[in-house]
């Protein structure tokens, strides 16, 4: 078998190139991180839990009219997308106050916010992923304004879908992040959207059913993470 170039290797994924050009291999890996990588704990199944996921919210979003990186789910754990630019941003859109949001600003956990929220991030480990504003953004030569104006209105409408999809799965979608990338001078949704990169409270009980549980050492992951693949996978055409 031919061994596949490992391009990347991040904290949750591996990145393979495959034998098509602009054609990437992700392999989900059975790793927790927490606090840009000082809490780091092997997981079992959190990797292919995560894969199941992601792909099916991917190919959800698809059927709104958001275009993505993805193209088909290939393992439990693995996935086939293309190629993309990355925004070194990570982009948060926040509909209830939680975490750094209400740390900063002093904003009980759980107080719903009026609008949707939108936060960045510069994606830059050395310097522990800072908030920066739009006008970092432009002097940083990361993005145009019209790139940013595009990633908003991409942000909003993702947000628009994802919180009605949870909604259908008795899930409230507290926060989120996503990454972007540019294919062909296209902005295109990538990496991943999952538990991890979600906040997301069970409507009734207020349950976390997401990395909190890890993060806060409140819970176990893996029960969590397959609470939310099992509601998804009954209410949406499981993938796989
Ligand atoms: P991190 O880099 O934060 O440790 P991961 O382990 O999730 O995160 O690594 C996946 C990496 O792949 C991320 O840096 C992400 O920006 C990048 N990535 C995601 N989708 C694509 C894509 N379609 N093309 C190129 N890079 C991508
Ligand atoms: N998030 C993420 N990756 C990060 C930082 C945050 O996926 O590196 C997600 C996180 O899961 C949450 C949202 O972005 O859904 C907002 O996170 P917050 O800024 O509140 O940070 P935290 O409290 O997790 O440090």
């Amino acid at each position: 078998m031919v061994q596949e170039e490992l391009i990347y290797e991040g904290k949750a994924k591996k990145l393979f190139k495959t034998s098509k050009d602009k054609e990437l291999r992700v392999e989900y890996l059975d790793q927790a991180t927490a606090l840009n990588g000082l809490k780091k704990d092997a997981v079992s199944g959190k990797g292919a839990l995560n894969n199941q996921i992601t792909s099916l919210i991917f190919q959800e979003l698809e059927k709104q009219g958001i275009p993505s990186h993805f193209i088909k789910i290939l393992s439990k754990h693995e996935q086939l997308v293309c190629e993309v630019e990355m925004i070194p941003l990570e982009i948060v859109v926040r509909n209830t106050a939680a975490g750094s949001f209400s740390k900063r600003l002093g904003i009980a956990e759980g107080e719903q916010l009026p609008f949707p929220i939108i936060e960045f991030y510069y994606k830059e480990d050395r310097l522990d992923d800072p908030f920066i504003n739009e006008d970092h953004i432009r002097y940083l030569g990361i993005a145009t304004p019209e790139e940013v104006a595009q990633i908003k209105m991409l942000a909003r409408q993702i947000n628009t879908a994802l919180c009605q999809l949870f909604e259908k799965i008795k899930i409230h979608l507290v926060d989120f992040k996503i990454e972007v990338g540019k294919s062909d001078g296209k902005i295109l949704l990538a990496d991943e959207i999952s538990p991890d990169t979600c906040r997301l409270w069970d409507l009734t009980t207020k349950e976390h059913l997401d990395k909190d549980v890890y993060r806060r050492e409140i819970g176990d992951l893996i029960p969590v993470y397959q609470e939310v693949l099992n509601r998804l996978e009954k209410e949406y055409s499981s993938c796989i």
